[in-house]
């Protein structure tokens, strides 16, 4: 599970996200919408914290990320607690962020030898079955450059899932593909949803947040105007604002 609790985030005199209370309790997926610059990234980057909220407090399964209340009131948590919390999140961006020299192999296997410290041949086992989840088993010994938009995202996500997280942020995992190769990384995600994988996704493909999500968040201006099932986010009444997105996203 995964809890906001009361977070806003500035940068400098801009308020990004306020006061945002959200929580997706294990096994559910919580998909996040919302126009251009109502701060959607930045609220997944502050539950990865790549980013820190200016205030308010964030729990992964249930223990706090970043900062923790001690005898002496908040303390920063050292490198070795912060590491211990954020191990329990992978993240997967737009933009797939694969090494261009490694194989598809060693971009997943990598991640497991720097990260988990495990030996080549241990990484490589585990890399290699992934892979194969994410059905990229005859594509492993392939480079990002010789592999699809879609394959390389199938990738970034089997290097995410190599490090055994319990929770998945994607962010726009598909904007960047092209529309006939979005179905396969989808997929993807929808499989690792029914498996019971806890999820934050922020996403355009309205489908996919209604037939997936178990809730829909709906972010406007740095405000949480909804989060609630697929059926009542998308129903009338609706919120002149929500109105808008969905004509433009539809
Ligand atoms: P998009 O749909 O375009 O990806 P978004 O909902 O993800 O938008 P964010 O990227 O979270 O929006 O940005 C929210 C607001 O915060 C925007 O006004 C943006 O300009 C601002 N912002 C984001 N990152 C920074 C930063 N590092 N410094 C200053 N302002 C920032
Ligand atoms: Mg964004």
């Amino acid at each position: 599970a995964i809890a906001v609790k009361h977070v806003s985030k500035q940068f400098g005199e801009t308020e990004v996200l306020r006061d945002i209370s959200l929580e997706v309790p294990r096994g559910e997926v919580t998909c996040l919408i919302g126009p251009s610059g109502s701060g959607k990234s930045t609220l997944l980057r502050c539950m990865a914290f790549l980013e820190e909220a200016t205030s308010g407090a964030i729990e992964i399964e249930g223990d706090p990320l970043g900062f923790v209340e001690g005898a002496g009131g908040r303390r920063r948590q050292t490198p070795a607690e912060l590491r211990r919390v954020r191990s329990k999140v992978g993240m997967v961006f737009q933009q797939f962020n694969l090494w261009p020299h490694m194989t598809a192999l060693g971009n997943v296997s990598a991640a497991l030898r720097r990260v988990r410290k495990l030996p080549k041949a241990e990484a490589e086992d585990r890399a290699m079955r992934q892979l194969d989840k994410v059905g990229l088993k005859e594509r492993a010994h392939h480079y990002p450059a010789q592999l699809s938009g879609g394959q390389q995202q199938r990738v970034a996500i089997a290097r995410a899932l190599a490090l055994d997280p319990t929770i998945m942020l994607f962010d726009e995992p598909t904007s960047a593909l092209d529309p006939e190769l979005t179905g396969e990384v989808l997929n993807v995600m929808r499989q690792l949803a029914s498996e019971g994988m806890t999820m934050v996704v922020v996403t355009h493909e309205i489908g996919f947040a209604a037939s997936v999500g178990s809730k829909v968040a709906f972010l406007d201006h740095g405000r949480l105007l909804f989060h609630d099932t697929p059926e009542t986010v998308f129903a009338a009444p609706r919120e002149p604002r929500l109105e808008q997105f969905l004509d433009t996203y539809l």
